[in-house]
């Protein structure tokens, strides 16, 4: 996983004595501030998290496919080697509740399946680009932008790659916040954005045309694809005139290897989902207030409580970098005592 060089830019204004802020920095100090206190106030060194490890390995490789340093088909290979080392330095992805592997095995099977289908984009991009947006006389709003596409009407298009789930509700508006903060800083260099989207990496999205002439659209995981559109493939192969033990066939072997059958190749169309997101002056002014409230929240905080899970959420356990195994949070080392000290009660009481 490549480091990022620390810009000239932000040492410049660390050194005019400005006060950095990030979405990412925000989002840690409205979730827990005691989680912000440790890393930004003291410093304390985090255990690095298996979902930022691997998203890293995605970004880095998609990036070098858009400059040309990388294909596609080194995704697949970044994944299988850097997993392997990621769990031999104890970062792994946390097992599903009966002990498995699942979560890492779906991860693996949906990127694997994305790097197999994507087709580096041709335009002109910028990949990682530091913006940078002053909020008052002190505090300087920073981020890296995925990709910047220069489009031929003189606009730009925003895209960050995701290699999380779907954003609904509360959550989408917070994911959002990234986006309009992008634009902001890029609207404040003078440029003009047309779009901000996320590249959805889980997921695909299928369109076929229907007898009634209607585009029909199907959004899902990749490990999926063929089970999700399975009926429409059937319909498809039997409108063509396949008798149902061909059916049958093609449709078994389309599921190993989870691609649309030759017979059905241009009838269905499948890419990477691309997910736009609409900024509103509502959506940039939201974006704005959250940024100062937060800005200011964290510079009058005195008392820096832990989440309201105390210590014993999934996030405390597996996303956290003092939680889980590292043991560096005393909310978390307390809950564990105390969950242990249940535990041996409740033994006690068996016997
Ligand atoms: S383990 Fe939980 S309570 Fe402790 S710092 Fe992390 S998020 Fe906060």
């Amino acid at each position: 996983m490549a480091a990022r060089e620390i810009d000239k830019r932000l040492e410049q204004l660390r050194a005019e004595g400005k006060q950095l802020y990030s979405i990412s920095k925000l989002n840690t100090i409205n979730t827990c501030p005691y989680q912000a206190y440790l890393n930004y106030v003291e410093h304390e060194k985090q255990k690095p998290n298996i979902w930022a490890c691997a998203g890293s390995i995605i970004h880095d490789r998609l990036e070098g496919c858009l400059k040309g340093t990388n294909t596609p088909q080194d995704i697949k290979s970044a994944i299988d080697d850097e997993l392997e080392n990621f769990e031999l330095l104890d970062i792994d992805f946390p097992l599903d509740k009966n002990g498995n592997p699942t979560i890492k095995n779906n991860w693996v099977a949906n990127m694997t399946k994305f790097a197999k289908v994507f087709t580096p984009w041709i335009g002109h991009f910028d990949t990682e680009e530091l913006v940078i947006l002053p909020i008052n006389d002190h505090a300087v709003m920073h981020g890296y932008i995925d990709v910047i596409q220069y489009n031929d009407d003189g606009s730009v298009d925003v895209i960050d790659w995701k290699t999380s789930s779907q954003f609904t509700g509360d959550h989408l508006i917070e994911a959002g916040r990234q986006l309009a903060f992008y634009t902001m800083a890029l609207e404040a260099q003078g440029l003009r954005v047309r779009s901000a989207k996320w590249v959805m990496l889980k997921y695909y999205e299928a369109s076929w045309v229907q007898k009634n002439g209607k585009v029909k659209v199907k959004v899902g995981e990749w490990r999926n694809f063929v089970s999700d559109c399975k009926s429409v493939m059937e319909k498809m192969l039997v409108g063509l005139g396949y008798d149902e033990t061909d059916v049958d066939y093609i449709l078994t072997n389309a599921e190993k290897h989870n691609a649309i059958p030759e017979e059905l190749e241009g009838m269905i169309h499948v890419q990477p989902y691309v997910r736009e997101y609409e900024l509103t002056d509502e959506v940039k002014a939201e974006t704005m207030q959250y940024i100062k409230d937060t800005i200011e929240k964290y510079e009058t905080t005195k008392d820096w409580k832990p989440c309201d899970c105390k210590g014993n959420s999934y996030f405390c356990a597996n996303l956290c970098g003092y939680g889980g195994k590292s043991g560096k949070c005393k909310h978390w080392v307390d809950y564990c005592d105390t969950f242990e000290k249940k535990s041996d009660d409740d033994e006690e009481d068996l016997f």
